[in-house]
């Protein structure tokens, strides 16, 4: 599953993608692994035939589900909001209990087919068989992982019980019905048909789909297989992008992962509410809007996100789908690996893109600073309750997950690394393996410690801060945690440590908390951590003149802003040095250190007006600089770039907002900065109100709702906010809007306000699906400041199980953003600002 991330201070609040995952017992070591094997050998489940009698009209659905299995004793399955109405074994009927989600049947040890006669409803939350609408209608689709395949038909609903999977659905026949198996029959009655798919391969539950609407389909053959596209009607002319894409994405991962795609089609789903990003259901892949179609009017920086996130879930098709993790415990490497896997892809599908620029900055730079807080955690944890597991698939299992694996590819060697993987699958397909059983695989393909080096760093919260400094003719290097509260703690890591003295290219693993280098000849440049591969930072402890003497790439000049900033926000380094580093990327000419610093001074101008100048300042020589730029990775950047600025230069917004009038005339891609520059300059709430409305493209919805939040009169964005509270804006929009009204140092009090006097609400529209605390980590440092008690009384009067480590981590952030303005002092219009109020 594809997450929502939040690309910090990213000019649209990126509105894909979020993991959601339960399930109630503890985890991991030894164990549980014991207990987990016992209970498998207790219980095997050869198949499930369903038959769904849906009435697509009422929202309601009769069920019948014969189960062949074996089990030494009662059969214990899984049911959630299901009315069970008769169950048989063997044709007898048979007495059952349900207790909260556990539906026991008193079979005794039972061999042979349980009948079981249910109903349900065609739910209304995002999560089971639910209502996604649309603007004249609905859809129904199933959204199962983690745990939610319980309701739609009662089963064992664990990732290590596969199964076959025959299908039956009755429904009008007016829509049509797709699963993970091409249908192979259609039967018309009048106004009912019966649809009948062929049993799947063997699969876990949470990867089942059912789909049931008007959907139109673009549909394309492909070495054998079928590649279809399928929208709401009406949106099927987004379809050309994507089908190419995931073409590309099947072949390459062919060849990749050395193994055929297993199902006989692959269908694109683009459902009109999703909570998540998109869904790997095998065969049947179900996306975001935004996240799939394509239009002549998308912008590249949504292309990328495309190609991205289709990639991301093919990879899915072989690992996780393929070969599937035992528990919920190696979710984190599911969703690793395929966020690793989907760059990999794109990298070679679109090498122009070099997306590993993208990588370094989505995934990496997010982890390193979410992992810098004390309020984190390892990425395998213990995990007690359906909670906690939802909430623990943020930046921190995917992006640093995603980073460590790129880490280990680049200590084991690129080939070495597949090969380890190629023979992972085979071994593992169609059946089930654990993170242990992959890093075995890697470290007999290269001969490397990988087992002792992942074990490390997957157990430990944190990462080190590489120290480097000059002692005579030798070079020393310390390593010790990094944590943005300043305060220290001795641990270590085995690090794969890169470098380059005076040219020249080393390699070394740091087990040790000190290590030293001789340099009898003196160090005269030097850089460490090349391309930004490892996950640490590097402090130089009086060498940066020597670093800037390197010759460095890209990546490299990006490692030491990126390093930079977070030791300011950390009290390491001076303010002042900080500002003194920024000027030398005024005129930076690269796509990656240039967003970064732009990234950087927009953060950085929602807590605090002391940037606004030296930001102005950046982001007009930039835009200077990309003016006349073709390439697509600068007509990204310049969309950025110009949003931005519109936010905190009303001269510049002014200039921008007078090409408004000629909307439709504009680049894709500075669509957005028009927007914002229009709604800056102008306040024009209900003529950005009715663009929202009016048009059909999620990508054009959405560069309105972030132009809704975007006003310079507080008043303005309230207005906006308040129509999510009214039902006026989609449910998945409203973390779009939330998310962008915390970018606007303008509409800061007003967000929180809404979110303390709606809280309820929000958690409700959201239940199962872990986004609020996502949400929360990312604005709750921003919307606090000046506010730090107000917040912290206010979660402690309002617990809430799925929000805990996200508001906490959101607060500890919120403390030392607030420790670091105390620190550089008022900027010096809130100095006149204080002075006045005297
Ligand atoms: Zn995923």
């Amino acid at each position: 599953m594809l997450r929502v991330f939040i690309l910090r201070s990213a000019p649209i609040p990126a509105s894909a993608i979020t993991a959601n995952a339960n399930d109630s017992a503890s985890r991991l070591g030894n164990n549980s692994f014991t207990r987990l094997w016992a209970r498998l050998a207790t219980l095997q489940i050869e198949s499930y035939d369903l038959f769904l009698d849906v009435d697509f009209r009422n929202l309601r659905f009769d069920g019948k589900v014969k189960i062949k299995l074996e089990s030494e004793a009662d059969v214990k399955l899984n049911s959630v909001e299901l009315e069970i109405l008769e169950v048989d074994a063997n044709g007898r009927p048979v007495k059952y209990n349900l207790e909260g989600e556990d539906f026991t049947i008193r079979t005794g040890k039972f061999a042979g087919e349980l009948d079981i006669k249910y109903r349900g409803l065609i739910s209304d939350k995002l999560v089971g068989l639910y209502k996604a609408a649309y603007d004249g209608g609905y859809v129904a689709s199933t959204q199962f992982e983690a745990v939610s395949a319980r309701r739609l038909l009662p089963c064992l609903d664990h990732p290590a019980y596969k199964a076959e999977f025959k299908l039956r659905v009755r429904t009008d026949s007016d829509t049509s019905v797709i699963s993970n198996m091409p249908s192979n029959s259609v039967t018309v009655e009048g106004p009912r048909q019966t649809v009948e798919f062929p049993k799947t391969p063997r699969m876990s539950t949470y990867l089942l789909y059912l789909g049931i609407g008007k959907f139109e389909e673009v549909k394309e053959n492909f070495n054998g297989v079928d590649y279809i596209v399928a929208t709401v009607p009406g949106k099927s002319s987004g379809a050309k992008f994507p089908l190419d894409v995931a073409k590309d994405s099947v072949k390459f991962f062919e060849s990749y992962f050395g193994s055929k795609y297993s199902m006989p089609k692959l269908h694109l789903i683009a459902v009109p509410e999703f909570a998540a990003g998109a869904m790997e259901n095998w065969g049947a892949i179900t996306f975001r809007e935004i996240v799939l179609l394509v239009d002549k009017d998308s912008s590249v920086r949504i292309k990328k996100q495309v190609a991205e996130v289709i990639a991301h879930e093919i990879s899915h098709q072989w690992f996780g789908d393929l070969v599937t993790m035992k528990w919920w415990d190696d979710l984190w490497l599911n969703e690793s690996f395929a966020t690793f896997m989907a760059y990999k892809a794109t990298d070679s599908i679109f090498p122009r893109w070099a997306v590993w620029q993208d990588f370094v900055r989505g995934e990496t730079a997010g982890a390193l600073d979410r992992d810098s807080l004390v309020n984190t955690h390892p990425i395998e944890v213990k995990v007690n309750s359906p909670t906690e597991i939802e909430e623990i698939f943020d930046d921190i299992s995917y992006g640093k997950g995603a980073s460590i694996i790129r880490m280990l590819e680049a200590y084991a060697g690129e080939d070495h690394f597949m090969r380890g993987v190629r023979s992972y699958l085979a071994k593992y397909q169609f059946s089930n393996a654990a993170g242990i059983d992959l890093w075995n695989q890697i470290e007999q393909a290269s001969k490397t410690k990988v087992k002792a080096i992942m074990n490390e760093w997957i157990r430990k919260p944190g990462y080190p801060v590489v120290n480097v400094k000059l002692d005579g003719k030798k070079l020393m290097i310390r390593q010790r945690r990094f944590l943005l509260n300043g305060s220290s703690e001795q641990s270590n890591w085995p690090v794969p440590i890169t470098l380059k003295i005076n040219g020249k290219e080393q390699k070394l693993l740091m087990e040790r908390s000190e290590e030293s280098i001789a340099v009898p000849e003196g160090v005269d440049s030097l850089k460490l951590n090349l391309q930004e591969t490892g996950f640490y930072r590097v402090y130089y402890e009086g060498l940066y003149d020597r670093v800037w003497r390197s010759n460095m790439s890209p990546v490299d000049r990006y490692g030491i802003i990126s390093d930079a900033h977070a030791f300011t926000i950390q009290g390491r380094m001076d303010f002042s040095q900080y500002l003194t580093l920024l000027e030398r990327y005024m005129n930076e000419q690269e796509y990656l250190p240039a967003f970064e610093v732009s990234d950087q001074l927009s953060s950085l101008f929602a807590i605090t007006g002391r940037v606004e100048e030296i930001s102005k300042k950046f982001h007009r020589t930039q835009l200077g600089i990309l003016a006349n730029r073709k390439d697509e990775n600068s007509i990204v950047l310049r969309g950025s770039m110009s949003s931005r600025l519109a936010l905190l230069d009303m001269e510049y917004a002014k200039e921008l907002a007078s090409k408004f009038s000629d909307y439709e005339k504009l680049e894709p891609d500075m669509k957005q900065a028009i927007v914002v520059a229009h709604a800056r300059a102008s306040g024009d709430f209900e003529s950005l109100f009715k663009n929202y409305n009016n048009r059909p493209s999620e990508e054009e919805k959405s560069r309105f709702l972030v132009g809704l939040t975007s006003f310079s009169k507080p008043s303005l964005n309230a207005r906006a906010m308040d129509l999510a509270s009214s039902g006026e804006i989609k449910k998945q929009h409203v973390g779009t809007l939330l998310g962008s009204a915390t970018r606007n140092p303008e509409a800061r009090a007003i967000t929180w306000n809404w979110i303390a006097k709606n809280f309820d609400w929000l958690r409700g529209i959201y239940e199962g699906t872990g986004v609020v605390s996502r949400y929360l980590t990312y604005m709750l440092p921003i919307l606090g400041i000046d506010r730090t008690e107000e917040l912290t009384t206010f979660f402690i009067q309002h617990k809430a199980p799925e929000i805990t480590k996200g508001v906490e981590a959101g607060l500890e952030k919120l403390r030392i953003n607030q420790a670091f303005l105390k620190r550089i002092g008022p900027s010096q219009k809130q100095m006149v600002d204080i002075q006045e109020r005297n």
